[in-house]
């Protein structure tokens, strides 16, 4: 296809802003995708499984990274950020921040010496926190780039001037300790396409999940969470086990809307965690067969092609019993196994069930910066803060010339965020080829 002399600009590297920019690149059109984590793959990277088809998420992912790194037409500013955006649709102007790696890009090998010698242990964002990486860092295993990164705010050379061990570790000569940030100007953007995604309502508003005694009971953990400690590369490795005693639990609570349809926290459903529930159950079940699970919901939401017969497989497949329910509270016995206090909406009864494993499938919520990067586009954000859509064009924001698609505008799965970013290129696309 004939080659546009006007680019545009993907912001956000998740599922949705991969296929945008793939969809864009394939149309002869030149796309900028700025990601401000050090890799790209969003999400989906962090999933073990991914409903419907229970597939394994990275490997479905992973052809996509590296399309994306290698496409001609796309270029990746991984680590970096949108600071400054000007003019209309046809023709914006728009500056990057490219954070310094303290890492030569074309010189790492990602071999990892640097990271086996670092002294530096530092929490693992990646893996939720459940286990530590090093202060030079790949920010996980498949990470397109496959680039090490120094965390200026744990290495011992910017905090302490002492060290530099990794720099004595690398055979090629790759660490970089005078890299600086850098400003990239991109001119003849025509049009932008915002994905970036979602966080989770334990990143900032961690009290919501006080009452479930989250923090304070061990084995109490979240979804994402969960899906780390189901997946062969997480921190686990792949063997589920409880954090007070490193058993493997039989009998598995799944709690449904935390901090989502709530009066006091979020008002509005988070709607994929009837799903991925019933599939962290399932996968759950494939790892140990003797396992119960138990999900306690305020009722199940699951419309998609096949998405109710998934539930019944769950329930007849699987050994997972629904229950509707509300919970009341959440307390421990001797052996820190939790125990369920709940009202039974079937006979209206209060029951207790004692489980050896909580998991809360906590709400989805905009993603951290979203006013500022509203402010920056001249975009509207919706009463829940999420970027507002046109009713009947869900991928045309407030502004012309800006798109948007996935979770930033609501929170949906990865079939429907793929589905809107082919939406969001082909019109993205109308804009700068002038149709
Ligand atoms: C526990 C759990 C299990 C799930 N399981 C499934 C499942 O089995 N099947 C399914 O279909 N869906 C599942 N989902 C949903 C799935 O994660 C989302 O549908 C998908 O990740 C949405 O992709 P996205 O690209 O919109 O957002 P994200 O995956 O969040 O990607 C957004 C990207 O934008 C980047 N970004 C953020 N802010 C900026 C910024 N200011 N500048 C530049 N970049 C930025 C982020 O770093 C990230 O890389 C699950 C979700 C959870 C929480």
């Amino acid at each position: 296809m004939e080659k546009s002399s006007k680019s545009a600009l993907v912001i956000g590297g998740g599922i949705a802003g991969i296929q945008a920019a793939l969809d864009l690149a394939d149309m002869g059109i030149h796309v900028d995708m700025v990601e401000k984590k050090p890799s790209i793959g969003g999400r989906m990277a962090q999933l073990d499984k991914t409903f419907p088809t229970n597939d394994c998420s990275i490997c479905i992912l992973a052809p996509k990274l590296s399309e994306c790194y290698r496409h001609p037409n796309i270029t990746l500013h991984a680590y970096s950020e949108v600071q400054k955006v000007e003019g209309t649709a046809g023709n914006f102007t728009v500056e990057i921040l490219k954070r310094a790696r303290y890492v030569k890009e074309s010189e790492c090998i990602n071999c990892g010496l640097c990271a086996e010698k670092c002294p530096m242990r530092v929490e693992d964002e990646f893996d939720r926190e459940l286990r530590k990486r090093r202060a030079i860092y790949m920010y996980y295993l498949q990470g397109v780039p496959a680039i090490m990164t120094i965390d200026k705010e744990k290495c011992l050379w910017f905090t302490k001037n002492a060290c530099r061990i990794c720099e004595k570790a690398c055979e090629k000569e790759a660490i970089d300790f005078d890299q600086q940030d850098q400003t990239i100007t991109l001119n003849n953007v025509g049009s932008i396409v915002v994905a970036t995604g979602y966080n989770l309502i334990e990143d900032f508003e961690k009290e919501a999940l006080n009452i479930y005694g989250y923090g304070k009971f061990r084995n109490v953990v979240t979804a994402l969470e969960f899906e780390r400690m189901e997946c062969a590369s997480g921190p686990q490795g792949g063997h589920i086990k409880r954090f007070s005693d490193g058993v493997t639990p039989k009998k598995i609570a799944f709690l449904q809307c935390i901090g989502s349809r709530s009066d006091r926290y979020k008002k509005y459903c988070s709607s994929i965690c009837c799903m991925y529930t019933t599939k962290e159950a399932m996968i759950a079940y494939e790892h140990d067969n003797s396992l119960e699970s138990y999900v306690f919901y305020i009722d199940m939401r699951a419309g998609g092609k096949g998405f109710q017969s998934f539930l019944r497989r769950g329930a007849s497949d699987y050994n997972i019993d629904y229950i509707k329910s509300k919970i009341a509270q959440i307390d421990i016995d001797k052996d820190e196994n939790p125990i369920i206090v709940y009202e039974d909406y079937d006979d209206g009864k209060i029951k207790q069930l004692k489980v050896d494993l909580v998991v809360l499938a906590t709400c989805i919520i905009p993603p951290e910066g979203i006013e500022d990067m509203a402010k920056l586009l001249g975009i509207e954000l919706n009463d829940y803060n999420f970027i507002k859509t046109t009713p009947f064009i869900p991928v045309e924001t407030s502004k012309n010339g800006i798109f948007t698609c996935g979770c930033v505008h609501e929170p949906m799965d990865i079939p429907r965020s793929v589905t809107e970013a082919s939406g969001a290129a082909a019109r993205a696309a109308e804009v700068i080829r002038g149709g």
